[in-house]
């Protein structure tokens, strides 16, 4: 699936709503709450990722769309896979999980399987969460 370039604030954004959304959307007040931002500035960026069809939002309540689940799901391997990458090469766990944060959402899906697939395919992160995570 082809999907759209998000900011890192977006992608933070989208983070937290795969993360907190399990049967039940996310309140845009929990949001805003979380990442330390104004209800209104919560909204903005809520729209925007609304606007990439990556989530729909409505009367204040946030749920991800099929896309916007499976662009998380990506997310947050290519992250747990950067994360060991950089953990077994020498970096603290807070190390590695810091540096990820800042790339995790612009690599190639193509090219974090091959890394993936060059370590081994490592069942976890260095956190010990799953590298491999269910769309919802
Ligand atoms: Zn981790």
């Amino acid at each position: 699936m082809e999907y759209p370039k998000v900011s890192k604030k977006e992608r933070d954004y989208l983070i937290y709503i795969f993360e907190h959304s399990k049967d039940f959307p996310v309140r845009l007040r929990d949001l805003a709450e979380f990442v330390h931002v104004s209800e209104p500035t919560a909204y903005e960026y809520s729209a925007r990722l609304a606007e990439k069809g990556l989530i729909l939002m409505k009367k204040g309540m946030i749920k991800l769309t099929e896309k916007g689940s499976e662009l998380a799901v990506s997310i947050i391997k290519a992250h747990r896979v950067l994360e060991m990458l950089f953990y077994l090469n020498g970096l603290s766990i807070d190390e590695s999980c810091q540096e990820c944060s800042k790339i995790d959402y612009l690599l190639d899906s193509d090219a974090i399987e091959k890394l993936y697939k060059r370590l081994g395919e490592p069942k976890s992160c260095p956190h010990g969460r799953p590298i491999v995570v269910k769309s919802k």
